[in-house]
This record gives structure tokens, sequence and C-alpha cells, in this order.
């Protein structure tokens, strides 16, 4: 290890037979990945649930090839498959485990204690698995929205996500979604000298102004007010009729039109939401449940990589000195007791200056 702060997890433990892990997440998203490399560094056993069969959350899943400049120290970009594939390698090299095709469904607490933690039980479609401490890293997006006009066809030339840069080959493409992933996947094929036609039901696009233009620059044509009111397989192109009149021939079709919720998920666990349904977190990204902790997307207002990484990594570093120091002096715990003394004493001078 480079720094020699760092620890790594002893390779010949039996994980299969762990009486408890340390630390569980949920999800192998950037939030996930980077959090089960924090823990692994320090030596904690870590597990991580993807409900998917592979790694690498939205950058992996919804836009592998898309070049993502936003990124310190990447100045000329990296796609998301690079950097999922890269953040995955890193996790298992440090002996994060994972189990792939794996929902968590629920986290029950138990009657075990282990210094200070109650053990939770966490349930999942495959099995049940004991640990001291939950990050839950599972994103918001679940499973994309799907459009039963084109879905209907069960064609591998309907997308829920941008395809591969070799699907385009030059050909037509139907965008379905007003919004920043349908504009985003819109600008893509347009880079790569496909013909564009975004189909956007509102009366007006949704997604950012600047990308918007550049699919205006790029010679993409935008239908306002429309949807595809039918839609045939005619050879190798889908022939879509808008309601108003207007029929669009193309190899690809690409649906960009939202997503399910993880929210369902998340509602189940008895955590303490936000007005705005996201799950509420103290300074220290523990929920209102003990011992959970919820990091990236699922519940922060700025949905970034960088921003996912960095929750993931302090989440971690919380559990780990929770686990690590004497429990009566846990950092939080100290905080709080500060806190309420201070709260108490302020209390106290408030009644002395009423009488
Ligand atoms: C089209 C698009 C383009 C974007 N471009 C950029 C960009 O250029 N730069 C940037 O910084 N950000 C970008 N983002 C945002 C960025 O992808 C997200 O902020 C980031 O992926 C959040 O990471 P996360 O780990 O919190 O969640 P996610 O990436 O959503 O990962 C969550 C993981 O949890 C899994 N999961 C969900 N529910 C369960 C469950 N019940 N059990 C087990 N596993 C579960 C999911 O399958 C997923 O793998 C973009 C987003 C989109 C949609």
């Amino acid at each position: 290890m480079a720094d020699y702060k760092l620890k790594s997890i002893d390779e010949s433990i039996d994980f299969e037979s762990l009486p408890w892990w340390d630390v569980i997440i949920i999800g192998a998203g950037p939030a996930g990945l980077a959090a089960g490399l924090t823990t692994a560094h320090r030596a904690l056993t870590t597990l991580v649930i993807e409900a998917k069969d592979s790694p690498g959350g939205q950058p992996h899943f919804l836009y592998a090839d898309k070049r993502i400049v936003d990124i310190p120290g990447f100045p000329d970009g990296i796609t998301g498959e690079e950097l999922s594939e890269r953040t995955y390698r890193q996790a298992a090299d440090a002996h994060v485990q994972f189990r792939f095709e794996t929902e968590l469904t629920g986290i029950e607490d138990t009657d075990q204690m282990v210094e200070g933690d109650l053990v939770k039980r966490v349930v999942t479609s495959n099995g049940t698995f004991l640990c001291r401490k939950v990050i839950l890293a599972c994103g918001l997006l679940h499973y994309p929205r799907k459009l039963p006009v084109l879905d209907a066809l069960d064609s591998d030339r309907v997308h829920y996500r941008s395809p591969r840069i070799a699907d385009y080959a030059g050909g037509r493409v139907v965008v379905v979604g007003g919004g920043d992933s349908a504009l985003d996947a819109a600008v893509m094929a347009l880079q790569r000298g496909a013909l564009v036609d975004v189909v956007v039901r509102g009366d007006a696009v949704v997604g950012k102004a600047d990308t918007l233009s550049h699919v205006c620059e790029l010679e993409g044509k935008i239908h306002l007010s429309e949807e595809i009111q039918t839609a045939t397989l005619e050879g190798d192109q889908i022939l879509c009729r808008l309601n108003g009149g207007v029929e669009l021939r193309c190899e690809q079709a690409v649906v960009q039109i939202g997503f399910l919720s993880a929210k369902d998920t998340f509602e189940g666990l008895a955590l303490q939401l936000k007005p705005d349904g996201a799950i509420a977190i103290d300074p220290y990204f523990e929920t209102s449940r003990k011992g959970i902790f919820a990091v990236g997307d699922v519940h922060g207002d700025i949905k970034l990589i960088a921003v996912a990484w960095a929750e993931g990594i302090q989440a971690a570093i919380h559990a780990f000195r929770e686990i690590t120091s004497p429990y009566w002096l846990n950092e939080k715990r100290l905080s709080d007791n500060k806190l309420t003394l201070i709260a108490g004493r302020l209390a106290e001078a408030a009644i002395q200056k009423a009488r």
C-alpha cells in the first residue's frame, strides 16, 4: 500500500463464514464503490449488494459511452464504462466482496449487540446478511420507464439507455423525451453522425438550455407536443407515426422518459424522510436509524459522480470511527453530548432570566 495509513483486509478470511460483516453497502454505483474501497482500506469486512448483474451504477448502465469531462484528474475525459471498470477493480483488489443480482428489500434490527452496535439483518432477494453498519448508496433511479408503444415491438432496436457507438452507425435515431438524459442521448448520436429526431410530449424541452442549443447546432430536429401513436417494425427500421401525422423512420429508438424511483425501497426502511421525499441525514451521513448511513444520489441534491464519491468516503470513515473507537469516545456521541449540555445550559439560563 502506498499510504502508510491504509491497511488491507486479510486475504485468508473465509468471507462465507463471517458471523457478521463490519459494513454492508447497498448499491455498486460511484457512491457504493467509493465507500467500499474506503472501508476495505481500513480493514473492515465489506460486502456490497447490487441489484443489477454488474457494477458501476448510472455511468455504466446509462451512459457507458459518454465521455465524462468533469471528473478531476481526467483532463481528456473518461467514458462511463472505463470509470466504472476502474473503480470496481480498485474495490475488488481491496477485497471488497460483491453479491450481484441481489436486491435489498428490508433492514431489521436483531437483539445481538457487538461492542455497542446493535447487529442489523439486511434482507435481500437472495437471503439475509448480518452486519454492524449499513451504507445506503442505491441512487434514486431504479429502472427506466418503458414506453408501451415501442416496448411492444420487443426489438433490440429500442433502447432505454444510450446505445453503444456502433449501434448508431450513421443511421437514423428517434429519441423520446425532453429532459437532460434525452438531450444527452441526442447529442451523442448526432456527434457520431446519426440523423436525430427528438420527440417531446410537452410543449417545451425541460433539459439544459445549452444542451438543447447543442442539439440544434448539430441539426437535430425537435418535435414538440408530439407522441408516438403507433410504431411498426419494417425490415431494419422502425416506423413511428406521431399524433400530428408526421412519420419518422429510424434504425434505433432511444427512450429517456425518466425512471421508476428506488424511493419505494427506502420508504419501507422506516427512515425519516425530508419533505421532498429524500432521506434525512445528519452531518455524519447517518439516517434517523442508528448505524444506517445514506450517501450519493439517494439523498443528495447535487447529483454528480465526484459528490457521490466524496459522500461515500465520508460515511465510510464515520462508520470506521464508530466501529473502532470505544463506544463512549465516539466522536458523534461526544458532539451530541456537548450539544445536549449546551442546550441544557441555555434552557437553564432562560429559566433564570425569566424568574
Ligand atoms: C444521462 C446522465 C448523465 C450524467 N452525466 C454525468 C456527468 O457527466 N458527470 C457527473 O459527475 N455525473 C453525471 N451524472 C450523474 C451521476 O451519474 C450520478 O450522480 C451518480 O451515478 C450517483 O451515484 P450513486 O452511486 O449515488 O447512484 P447510482 O449511480 O444510481 O448507483 C446506485 C446503484 O444501486 C443499485 N441499487 C438500487 N436499488 C437497489 C436495491 N434495492 N438493492 C441493491 N442495489 C440497488 C443500482 O442498481 C445502482 O447500481 C449523469 C446522470 C445521468 C442520468
